[in-house]
């Protein structure tokens, strides 16, 4: 409506945009922030895109902010040195606001910010082509790429412990504990399944704190709709940065596959149905590892594979201890919706476990086919 299309523009004004706005809209699929496109009347001038933020979920919005700020700005300073790179494509830019932030707290407590609008680009929800899914690994792998020398602790960790097993188990035991809705007498199978896998999947954290893997700078939420291509299907830019902060390349490698690996949706009801499509996973890891085999060392290249089967396993938990807890964290569409996607998760883990030899050997393959076309020795 009118009033609220007022709003949005007058909300937009407090940003140093150039040009002229000429319309708006609200924009894309994303289900964390509120995003609108801000159509620019002046067509030599650039769109933009608004964004609320959600601070229910993301509490320190500074901090958050300065997450963004730290990371664009390194890798605007690594493209200056690349010929031919385009800033404004292929990272994202933040736009101050007119008292020099970046970000605008309104009247009613709501956080809102500004990027560039990247013209002419698309993101796809399901990975459908080879093609597309090399292309998605390129660009979480060359994003990987342009942070490899970040100092992590730069960086804030902007919802601790968000990808630590450890700690997601010691949260699911507590819902059990408390067994507040009397719903773990239905899911015994499940726990038998969480607690039987508990000790390995805790392997990549126990490495972490063993020196054995680096702590990077990772993304997070490296699901395929956080990239964008441009007309012709080629990867242009890394987005959605709200949970960059210190991590394991594995976390990233490992929350990409689980989306693009799966034949069924991430809440399948006919566990029958959640079959590994094993070329796209390929496309994947070879784009993905073109970027980032050169500096990686053989346990991170190791770790790779099992953040595979860890990222579906820990979203699993989670999907279980929110059914324990009366499903108040994710939303859901039916009764029981927390439990069947915590079941189709753990069949997925399932299918992973049943092809790890052949996951591990598609990544080593490619490993070794970069190598030697990079002149360097075999793993
Ligand atoms: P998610 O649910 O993945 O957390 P989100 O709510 O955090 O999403 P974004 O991913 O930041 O939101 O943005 C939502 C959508 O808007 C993206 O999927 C993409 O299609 C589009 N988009 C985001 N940033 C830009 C940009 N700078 N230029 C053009 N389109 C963009
Ligand atoms: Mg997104
Ligand atoms: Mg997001």
């Amino acid at each position: 409506d009118i009033e609220k299309d007022q709003n949005i523009i007058k909300l937009a004004n407090n940003f140093t945009i150039t040009g002229v706005i000429g319309g708006i809209k609200p924009f894309g699929s994303g289900h964390i922030n509120d995003t609108y496109r801000i159509c620019n009347a002046d067509k030599n001038e650039p769109d933009f895109l608004l964004q609320r933020i959600n601070h229910h979920i993301f509490k320190d919005v500074g901090a958050l902010t300065d997450n963004i700020l730290y990371v664009t700005n390194h890798i605007k300073n690594k493209l200056r040195l690349i010929p031919g790179a385009d800033i404004d494509k292929q990272v994202l830019t933040l736009i101050k606001t007119g008292n020099n932030l970046f970000y605008h707290k309104d009247e009613n407590g709501n956080y809102w910010r500004m990027y560039r609008f990247m013209q002419n680009t698309k993101s796809y929800d399901v990975v459908t082509t080879t093609r597309q899914a090399y292309q998605g690994g390129l660009a979480f792998g060359n994003f990987q790429t342009m942070l490899e020398d970040v100092d992590a602790s730069k960086l804030t960790e902007i919802i601790p412990d968000f990808h630590n097993i450890l700690f997601r188990l010691k949260q699911f035991e507590q819902a059990m504990s408390e067994d507040k809705f009397n719903r773990v007498k239905d899911v015994k199978p499940e726990i038998l399944f969480i607690n039987q896998h508990a000790d390995g999947m805790a392997e990549i954290e126990r490495m972490g704190k063993a020196g054995q893997l680096p702590l990077r700078v990772t993304h997070n939420d490296t699901k395929f709709n956080n990239v964008l291509l441009d007309e012709n299907d080629v990867a242009q830019c890394v987005i959605d940065l709200d949970t960059i902060m210190p991590g394991y390349t594995a976390f990233d490698f490992g929350d990409a596959v689980r989306t693009i690996i799966n034949r069924a949706p991430e809440d399948e009801a006919d566990l029958e149905k959640i079959q590994l499509n094993m070329p796209l996973f390929k496309a994947f890891a070879e784009g993905f590892l073109s970027q980032t085999v050169q500096y990686m060392g053989a346990a991170e290249i190791r770790s790779l594979v099992k953040g595979v089967l860890l990222l579906p396993y820990m979203i699993g938990v989670r999907f279980l201890t929110d059914y324990l807890n009366g499903d108040v964290y994710y939303k859901v569409k039916f009764a029981g919706h927390n439990l069947q996607r915590a079941r189709a998760q753990f069949q997925l883990v399932k299918k992973l476990e049943e092809n790890y030899a052949e996951l591990y050997a598609i990544v080593m393959q490619t490993v070794n086919d970069n190598k030697s076309s990079n002149g360097t020795e075999d793993l």
